[in-house]
């Protein structure tokens, strides 16, 4: 496009009481490359020169109720108009040096009235070329400016294409399946090895098609999961079954994805992999089908061997020493059968049978009496139990399970207590039962702290203290089944106290 600034007409203001001498510029200056707008007043040359604006202003000096100086002033103060050129007409060639001195910006100029014709079109010729190539300048630096931004924004799509590329190919290049989703959880993408694998292609992968990848059992737990994750914004995991398209064959993925946010923390898509772990997870189930198995397998003859200890325990003619010798047996038949009912609840929990049978009852009388079974054990091992329990706390719990979550945490305080006092403590708080079990032993390191919840994870030196890392998750366990809460607070060195939280009566 070439520019036609030159032919545009150029805006002239005429500003003149006198009609007659309106008339008289008009003609000298009429030429088609000049737009004259004439004002009769100074009030009207001021609306005039707020709609556009003049390469030059022709004023007489000598007009009733503004003059030419008021109104060249006040031009002059307007931040549009304040370099607009002047050219005064007066009749006195007195008034040339006020002229001068008044105006410090812009261009100023005089013509003594009656004008000569010659004269005020040269005057008027120059200001209206130095007009136009000031305007042609300004065109030209927007469209140069305009032609940077492009060039620039070129620039950072390139970079953002490249940015991208490079990451298609990574996800390409890995052996796990990859696939990216807009906020709303639509697939947008997915790599190579999602296609070879379930032969679905991206273009088949519209709304949910991508399901129908996963097997039968899994897909609704799926989409749950996966629209709960979409919806709050969370990490998304799950296990499931995918389809392998080679054989049929459906093999355990685990899949993760994480969404990736604006500055603002709002989702701007999805990012995921999808795992093959079909043989770890084979693994797990074969440990924990033989966990159930031997624990079973465990229990009967143990069952059989307590009853037998027992009975001949209840015989009258015993020697002293025999007795004594079979109160060890059975203290040990009993130590031995809370380890395989251990066992056995924690395989409960991993093929998610675990049950509770809530009823009604106080946990103070139901603390009494462990602690009363407890003990002879922990004064063995030179611990003093201190007892804390006020008014009866009465809600809705499985008495068996509660037993076990204080034997659990009582046991540990005692093992890992140092023979230094431990102290139980109930109250009912904020419609909760509140129970804390504390001891002044070894402690545990606050990176610990976590960890010692989940299954078979363990702090303590094995030399020292024996144990299988199962009395936590299971305590856990049996406490969120109730709708509630375990915590620790403990210090390397200085002691720990477990703090189990239990609404009164069961939730959901
Ligand atoms: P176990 O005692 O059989 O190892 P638990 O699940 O009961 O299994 O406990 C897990 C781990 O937590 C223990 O191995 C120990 O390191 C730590 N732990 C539990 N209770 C205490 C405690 N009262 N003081 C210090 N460490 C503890």
């Amino acid at each position: 496009m070439t520019m036609s600034v030159n032919e545009e007409a150029v805006d002239v203001l005429l500003v003149d009481d006198r009609s007659e001498d309106l008339l008289a510029l008009s003609s000298v200056l009429a030429r088609p490359e000049y737009h004259l707008v004439t004002a009769r007043s100074g009030s009207e040359a001021l609306k005039r020169l707020l709609e556009r604006d003049f390469a030059v202003v022709l004023l007489d000096v000598m007009m009733p109720t503004m003059d030419g100086f008021e109104l060249a002033s006040l031009i002059k103060q307007r931040e549009r108009t304040r370099l607009t050129p002047l050219i005064f007409l007066t009749a006195a060639s007195s008034d040339v040096g006020k002229i001068y001195r008044g105006y410090s910006v812009g261009a100023v100029d005089y013509l003594p009235k009656p004008v000569d014709p010659d004269v005020v079109r040269a005057k008027v010729a120059i200001f209206v070329e130095l007009f136009r190539k000031d305007r042609l300048l300004r065109r030209q630096a927007i469209a140069l400016s305009e032609a940077e931004r492009r060039e620039r924004e070129l620039q950072i799509m390139e970079l953002k294409l490249s940015a991208e590329r490079r990451y298609m190919n990574l996800a390409e290049a890995i052996p796990q399946i990859v696939f990216t989703a807009d906020p709303s959880g639509e697939i947008s993408y997915a790599n190579r090895r999602w296609v070879e694998y379930t032969g679905i292609e991206p273009s088949e992968m519209k709304g949910k098609s991508w399901l129908q990848g996963i097997h039968d059992d899994d897909r609704a737990s799926a989409l749950r999961a996966w629209e709960a994750s979409v919806k709050d914004g969370e990490i998304f995991e799950a296990e499931f079954r995918l389809r392998r398209a080679r054989d049929g064959a459906y093999r355990w993925h685990l899949c993760r994805a994480v969404p990736e946010r604006d500055e603002t923390g709002q989702v701007l898509a999805w990012l995921g992999t999808a795992t093959d772990f079909q043989e770890l997870k084979q693994a797990i189930r074969a440990r924990d089908e033989f966990l159930s198995i031997a624990s079973h397998e465990l229990r009967t003859p143990l069952t059989a061997l307590k009853l037998r200890v027992q009975g001949m325990l209840h015989g009258k003619e015993l020697e002293e020493r025999t007795r004594a010798k079979l109160e060890s047996v059975s203290r040990q038949t009993e130590r031995l059968e809370r380890l395989i009912d251990s066992l056995l609840d924690v395989s409960r929990i991993t093929t998610g049978h675990l049950e509770i049978e809530p009823e009604e009852i106080d946990l103070v009388s139901v603390i009494e009496e462990v602690i009363e079974r407890y003990r002879e054990e922990a004064s063995q091992s030179g611990s003093r139990i201190d007892v804390d329990l006020g008014e009866p706390v009465r809600g809705v719990w499985d008495r068996m399970r509660m037993e076990q979550v204080l034997t659990n945490l009582l046991s540990n305080a005692v093992k890992y207590g140092d023979g230094k006092p431990v102290s139980v403590r109930l109250r009912a708080e904020n419609g909760k039962a509140e129970l804390s079990v504390s001891d002044h032993g070894i402690g545990i390191a606050e990176a610990d702290c976590a960890r010692i919840f989940e299954q078979f994870e363990r702090a303590a030196a094995r030399r020292n203290y024996g144990g299988l890392g199962m009395g936590l998750y299971i305590t856990r366990q049996i406490v969120v089944a109730h709708g509630g809460a375990v915590r620790v607070e403990s210090e390397l060195g200085a002691g720990s106290t477990f703090l189990v939280s239990l609404p009164r009566s069961l939730q959901r």
